[in-house]
């Protein structure tokens, strides 16, 4: 269901600002899913195909809040306890009766429905019974409407209770339970084929030994990084491993990748240097654009298609494909899935450090939170910020955004600070 153009990608600027990357993205192309049934205990993490609204007001009726007794408000005496009889018990899940004795006072449980004419509900724990039971004396003081929860009050019939596009968390599940709903329509999951490339990678999984890397060789890590930023994303990936720098290898894994999937994604390869083939890969099974992102860290990024299929080449250091997956990637994959993204808010914080930058890029530096002992926060930038230095993610608690037309920070300065938890790391 791609709805790829040719030149959908295309670019011909230097470099693009990262609002320019996305409008171009979210207007050249559409959705990729389908929607179909799902039953409530398998929609964690799906995202909702349909606005969901209440059928019916929850709680259904006015209900007790506590164990105690149901009164009339109207018949305590307002300077005084009040003695009243007890005209009849009502445990949670029963039928009240048609009919109760006028003046009297209920024995109710809670989540046990209230009685038209009764209003009010003494906790048991403040009452005392007199005369074998049959009389309950109450504390004068309670307000009208205590202990009663109205009709409605949680959700109302008829109100829009999540929308379309909402991933469902949770507290969702139990949300939709609680208003009758076991069955709803979602969109299907993006399957994304996932590939690193470079003949430097190695896998620790498939090792066969603990023997030392060879000399030159790295871990894969990026792979690692996106798998798991996909999968806790609700998308369904298939690791495809590490792809070596061959043009021919890469053309041949990349087409049968793309036959099978939504959307294939690769990291590493597409840079300026003669061993980036993603690039010429790409090109002759479809087409390519390499863009530069005015952002640091991060940069080069690809977007392209083979044949209908489209494709995203993120770079290769690992601390860049952290960055451009939260700012670009996962909004942009949010439009393909139909899924609603939800903009960061970050927080204004103190830094306490001074930093240059260049103007006319966006850049995220790596930081955390300092609590001082007068109970103030002060950000604390991580002491190694090279492009391929992922420990400063993993060590670190967010990210401070400087916009475009910032040139650094002072210490003191009040900065934009998006915590990674905010961001889904
Ligand atoms: P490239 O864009 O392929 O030239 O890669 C840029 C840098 O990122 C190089 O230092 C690569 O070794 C490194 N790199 C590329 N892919 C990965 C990966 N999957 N895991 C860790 N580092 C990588
Ligand atoms: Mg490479």
């Amino acid at each position: 269901m791609a709805q790829l153009s040719d030149d959908c990608f295309a670019h011909g600027g230097a470099l693009m600002t990262v609002p320019e990357a996305l409008e171009m993205l979210r207007s050249r192309t559409e959705a990729l899913v389908a929607t179909e049934a799902c039953r409530l205990p398998d929609a964690l993490g799906r995202v909702l195909a349909e606005d969901i609204i209440a059928p019916a007001s929850v709680p259904p009726h006015p209900n007790s809040a506590v164990d105690g007794y149901a009164v009339s408000y109207g018949d305590l005496s307002e300077d005084s306890e009040t003695r009243l009889k007890i005209g009849g018990r009502l445990p949670a899940g029963d039928r009240p009766a048609e009919h109760y004795e006028a003046g009297t006072a209920l024995r109710i449980f809670t989540g046990a429905i209230l009685p038209p004419g009764f209003d009010t509900v003494f906790m048991q724990e403040d009452c005392s019974l007199e005369q074998d039971d049959t009389i309950v004396v109450l504390p004068k003081g309670l307000k009208k409407g205590s202990n009663a929860r109205a009709a409605g009050e949680d959700i109302l019939k008829g109100e829009t209770l999540l929308k379309k596009g909402h991933r469902l968390r949770g507290v969702d599940l139990g949300f939709l339970s609680s208003a009758g709903y076991g069955q709803f329509r979602v969109y299907t999951p993006l399957k994304i084929a996932l590939f690193s490339t470079g003949n430097e990678l190695h896998d620790p999984v498939t090792r066969t030994d603990d023997a030392s890397l060879p000399e030159g060789a790295i871990f894969d890590s990026n792979r690692y990084t996106l798998l798991g930023f996909l999968k806790s994303r609700g998308i369904t990936v298939t690791d495809l491993g590490i792809l070596p720098d061959d043009g021919a290898a890469m053309k041949t894994a990349l087409a049968d990748a793309a036959r099978e999937h939504d959307l294939v994604m690769t990291s590493g390869g597409v840079s300026v240097g003669e061993e980036d083939h993603v690039k010429d890969a790409i090109g002759a099974l479809g087409s390519i654009h390499a863009w530069r992102l005015a952002i640091k860290p991060g940069r080069p990024i690809a977007f392209g298609q083979i044949g209908s299929t489209p494709f995203i080449g993120m770079p290769g250091n690992p601390v860049a494909v952290v960055v451009t997956f939260l700012g670009v990637v996962w909004p942009f994959l949010c439009h393909l899935s139909h899924q609603t993204y939800i903009e960061p808010m970050g927080q204004q914080l103190k830094a306490g450090f001074k930093h240059k930058k260049k103007k006319d890029r966006r850049e995220w530096v790596r930081a955390s939170c300092h609590l001082n002992s007068d109970g103030t926060v002060e950000l604390v930038k991580y002491p190694r910020d090279g492009a391929g230095v992922l420990s400063s993610v993993c060590l670190s608690d967010g990210l401070i955004e400087l916009p475009e037309n910032a040139l650094g920070i002072e210490s003191g300065d009040l900065v934009t600070f998006y915590s990674f938890r905010e961001l889904g790391l």
